[in-house]
């Protein structure tokens, strides 16, 4: 083995297709329904809020999806990115684990986001659309958003969720720069905003409230349509760029990933590196175990219950079968925003009811604890989200320890904290809790899903 620190793949080696996981899975996820006639969604009902090349990939029966040289040229500026070893995070543990992770912060907003936004901005705009909605929790989703729309020419227009526009003025100015019009979320621009605002007018928001806010929007404009950063098969497939190139770099490194953990809000990360080693472990050609974790405080996965709900929080979307805490679900305001959503991507539940991957849900503290470790070590401050994917690392690194085994463990350090940094000021602070998630709080909620179907 090596001491190699980085394995970089030279921009020719850039991967010029999307993998679509669904033909190799043994059977195809549930479909979403429409809320009234409960039959599967065409097209037709998709057109107010989707692009035809995004509505086509979102229903693609195709293994590999070209990449547009537009898209690549854009995803040049980033891509390939690195793959590290963590051989400082490795010794500080006293580990005999190999612990390697896939950098996305190196984009140009600070996490894998681009990915996808870079070809939803393009395909919107190659079809005539003049201007984009969508939601942001984190801010990292309407970051990348807004610098999309600003390579391909679209106004772009965002709800950033309260907590979120309160405790992160420089994401907001992030998107302003980028030319994107930012509100806080619950508005009074909106039907959706309104009717929250007016029941909880302190309200501080939820994804699956601004979903509504920038859905809404979208639907009454024929021009405008809507693009989400997570949750929807187009979107997954657009990320498995980060696993097809991490597994050309374990090639580099001559090694093979015993266990992959990622943090999962809607999935994308998580599903973005997995997909393309779930290929080879369904192949027969590797057989990592494969582990996504989820916040204590949001645990959709390990929590929630299989079952049709809407997306949002006000009912607009189609229905969709995943793992779900409700859609009336507010989670509490942890600092990994990105994680606070009430669901999680129909194709990822579809793979877990399969038995294909597992789940862990980890309280904010721990998962803060093995951020700073990880600082201190690598250098990397990571963003609230994959502190979450690290502490699992760390605690299967330590059981390595005890056991002595020389597991390989690859992670996705989904994006850095430079903007997220007030967290680590309330973790280092002393001011950090860890919500307890009542069993009522979670049948209070699952008590409002749409009738089964
Ligand atoms: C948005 C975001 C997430 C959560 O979204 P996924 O679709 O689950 O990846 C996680 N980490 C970061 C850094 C994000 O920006």
């Amino acid at each position: 083995m090596s001491g190699r620190t980085k394995f970089l793949l030279d921009e020719s080696e850039m991967p010029t297709q999307w993998y679509n996981i669904i033909p190799d899975l043994p059977e195809p996820p549930p479909p979403p329904l429409h809320p009234g006639t409960k039959q599967p969604v065409g097209p037709d009902d998709l057109a107010p809020l989707f692009p035809q090349a995004l509505i086509a990939q979102e229903v693609s029966g195709e293994s590999y999806i070209d990449i547009p040289d537009e898209v690549q040229d854009v995803y040049r500026l980033w891509r390939p990115s690195p793959l590290y070893r963590a051989h400082r995070l490795e010794r500080a543990l006293g580990t005999p684990a190999r612990i390697y992770y896939k950098y996305e912060g190196v984009s140009p907003v600070g996490s894998h986001k681009p990915n996808t936004a870079v070809p939803q901005a393009f395909y919107n705009a190659r079809e005539g659309v003049t201007k984009l909605t969508t939601e942001t929790g984190a801010g990292q989703w309407g970051s990348a958003l807004a610098f999309a729309c600003a390579v391909f020419g679209l106004e772009c227009e965002v709800w950033q969720v309260r907590a979120s526009y309160d405790q992160k003025p420089y994401r907001k100015l992030m998107m302003e720069t980028f030319g994107a019009t930012v509100h806080p979320s619950p508005s009074d621009l909106t039907v959706s905003g309104r009717a929250v605002l007016a029941e909880h007018p302190d309200s501080t928001g939820s994804l699956g409230i601004a979903i509504s806010e920038a859905v809404e929007m979208a639907a009454a404009d024929p021009d405008t349509r809507y693009a989400l950063g997570s949750v929807l098969n187009h979107v997954l497939l657009h990320q498995t760029v980060i696993g097809e190139e991490a597994l050309k770099q374990f090639e580099l490194a001559g090694d093979t990933p015993d266990v992959i953990v990622g943090c999962t809000g809607g999935g994308s990360n998580f599903g973005g590196l997995a997909f393309p080693f779930l290929r080879e472990k369904l192949a027969g050609r590797m057989s990592p175990a494969i582990r996504a974790v989820e916040p204590a405080a949001c645990p959709s996965l390990t929590r929630g219950v299989y079952a049709y709900d809407f997306g949002d929080t006000a009912g607009l979307t189609p229905l969709l079968k995943m793992h779900t805490l409700g859609h009336g679900f507010i989670p509490d305001p942890i600092h990994a925003g990105g994680l606070r959503y009430h669901g999680m991507s129909p194709l990822l539940s579809h793979i877990y009811e399969l038995g294909l991957i597992d789940a862990v849900a980890l309280p904010q503290q721990e998962c803060f604890a093995a951020g700073v470790r990880f600082a201190r070590a690598e250098g990397i401050i990571p963003a609230p989200e994959p502190t979450h994917a690290l502490a699992e690392c760390v605690r299967e690194a330590l059981r390595c320890k005890e056991t002595g085994e020389e597991k390989v463990i690859l992670t996705a350090l989904c994006g850095h904290a430079h903007l997220d940094l007030p967290a680590y000021g309330a973790y280092l602070g002393g001011e950090m809790i860890d919500h307890d998630l009542p069993e009522e709080e979670i049948e209070r909620a699952l008590a409002e899903l749409p009738a089964s179907t």
